[in-house]
């Protein structure tokens, strides 16, 4: 008899994994096993009256590197080729970022130019910030937070307004807090080949072997920074649900995993309320704090480890506007903690999408709120009103891009606990959960975004890793 493999989790990570384990040649029984009765997790786009398409989670997936075209090969596989929505490198979206600092927009610069240019809210031209790193000593720790890593090599400008805004913009996060190791490897490890990080990136980590496919030619020769669907993201699980069903994988929705317990031969129970599954192996694609709820005595050590892998919560605002125009032209803005504790930026999802617009057009942002001001609330147990979050958004809205008109749409979601923190050390929680179940023998793989990265890359390359070593222990493989 074949084996059973039970994946934990419907959101793209587990749905990865299925997706690789279901191309097997010796294909072993998949059963997925979701929580709630939608695939996707936090991937989720919803369609306004008009047709327009707001998305609640995700809403761009990078193509760059081995990663980025692993994700596009999926997509050819999955037959989404003519859905994709590329953003081209010479596209405003593709050129322009901005910060809002001192209650204005500043463009990061891009390019040799920018760099030599004076660019406020910057003090100096950057290029002296680089110069400045190339000098620098390597570090000495094996991890250190993001904020002391950069302050400690491009000085304490870049620190607290770059990289401050892009740990709020990735995750949420308190740069300070997180994890320069595991938050940015490419920049740890560029300083730690190279003692100098720009050095680092310019000679590259080498090139590893990259799939090919006409899409993934297609991305690279018109230096796309990003893409979408044209439905929006949650085209691609609903594609993987139906690509999966079509090869025999069993998915069952609305049935929350409630324990995992070993049995005598070794193999798993894995409790579904009323009734249970037998497992030879589990890939668990949920929250690493979820799993530690799950699993059995025997793994306490284990369980104790992901139990302290925390996430933060985000409230999404989604706003269209009739008839209104955005003063700039770009990707979005990230907001410095210093400037505002609770606005992480704001996206303008139109100028990437406009083909999402609907009939007739709006103007669709949306604000992204969180970090220590939610933190607060939350601690101090205040009411988390839609009400309060719309009035945040507008007026962030109102006050950064003189979007005063009231909007014709607005749609409020608090996702809570959404994004995994990677704080300082987290490098060694994956050594020591590593450990134990290599030690332990356990037939358990761990994917998902509580581990190596939270893009959704990320994630589809985690339930990929998974599967390759499920399958690499399958007898006939
Ligand atoms: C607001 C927001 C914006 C983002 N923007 C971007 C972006 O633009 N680009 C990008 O690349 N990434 C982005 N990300 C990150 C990315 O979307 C996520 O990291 C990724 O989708 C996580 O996927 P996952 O499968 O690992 O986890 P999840 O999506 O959390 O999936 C886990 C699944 O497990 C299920 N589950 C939980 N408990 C149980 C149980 N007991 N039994 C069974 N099932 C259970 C859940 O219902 C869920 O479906 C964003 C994330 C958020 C929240």
């Amino acid at each position: 008899m074949g084996r059973t493999v039970v994946v934990l989790g419907g959101g793209i990570s587990g749905l990865a994994a299925c997706y690789h384990l279901s191309r097997a040649p010796s294909l072993p029984k998949v059963i997925l096993v979701e929580g709630t009765e939608r695939l996707g997790g936090w991937i989720r786009s919803v369609r306004g009256p008009d047709g327009a398409i707001f998305e609640l989670g995700p809403r761009g997936i990078r193509p760059a590197g081995a990663l980025g075209a692993r994700t596009l090969l999926m997509v050819s596989e999955l037959g989404l080729d003519s859905e994709v929505l590329p953003v081209r490198g010479d596209h405003p979206a593709a050129q322009n970022r901005f910060l809002y600092v001192g209650g204005a927009l500043y463009p990061l610069p891009t390019g040799l130019r920018g760099l030599l240019r004076p660019s406020p809210p910057f003090s100096k031209p950057l290029f002296w910030a680089g110069l400045r790193e190339l000098t620098k000593p390597r570090g000495k720790e094996p991890d250190e937070t993001v904020h002391s890593f950069t302050q400690r090599r491009l000085g304490p400008e870049v620190a607290s307004l770059a990289m401050d805004s892009l740990c709020r913009g990735v995750f949420a996060g308190n740069s300070r807090e997180l994890s320069i190791r595991s938050c940015f490897p490419s920049l740890f490890q560029a300083e730690q080949t190279h003692r100098s990080v720009l050095l680092g990136l310019l000679l590259g980590a080498g090139q590893s072997p990259q799939p090919d496919s006409a899409l993934v030619r297609q991305a690279r020769a018109e230096h796309w920074s990003q893409w979408s669907l044209r439905g929006g993201l949650e085209m691609l699980p609903q594609s993987l649900d139906a690509h999966l069903t079509s090869r025999g994988v069993s998915v069952l929705r609305g049935q929350p995993v409630c324990g995992l317990s070993l049995q005598a031969d070794g193999r798993w129970k894995v409790s579904l309320g009323d009734s249970s599954l037998d497992a030879d192996h589990v890939i668990s694609a949920v929250p690493a704090s979820v799993l530690s709820e799950l699993l059995p005595a025997e793994a306490a050590p284990l369980a104790d480890v992901l139990r302290t892998i925390t996430a933060v919560s985000v409230a999404v605002v989604n706003l269209q506007y009739r008839g209104a125009r955005l003063p700039v032209q770009g990707f979005g803005h990230l907001v410095p903690s210093s400037e505002d504790p609770g606005v992480l930026g704001i996206v303008y999802d139109s100028v990437a999408f406009p083909e999402q617009d609907g009939t007739p057009p709006g103007l669709r942002v949306t604000v992204m709120l969180g970090g220590s001001w939610l933190q607060t609330l939350e601690a101090n147990g205040c009411a988390l009103s839609q009400e309060l979050f719309q009035q945040q958004a507008q007026e962030a809205a109102a006050t950064q891009l003189g979007l005063k008109e009231p909007p014709s749409h607005c749609l409020v979601h608090l996702h809570k606990n959404c994004i995994p923190q990677y704080t300082l050390g987290h490098w060694q929680k994956l050594e020591s959960a590593k450990q134990f179940l290599a030690a332990q023998k356990l037939p358990l793989t761990l994917a998902g975004a509580s581990y190596e990265g939270v893009a959704v890359n990320d994630c589809i390359e985690s339930g990929r890793q998974a599967a390759v070593s499920v399958l690499r222990t399958e007898p006939n493989s």
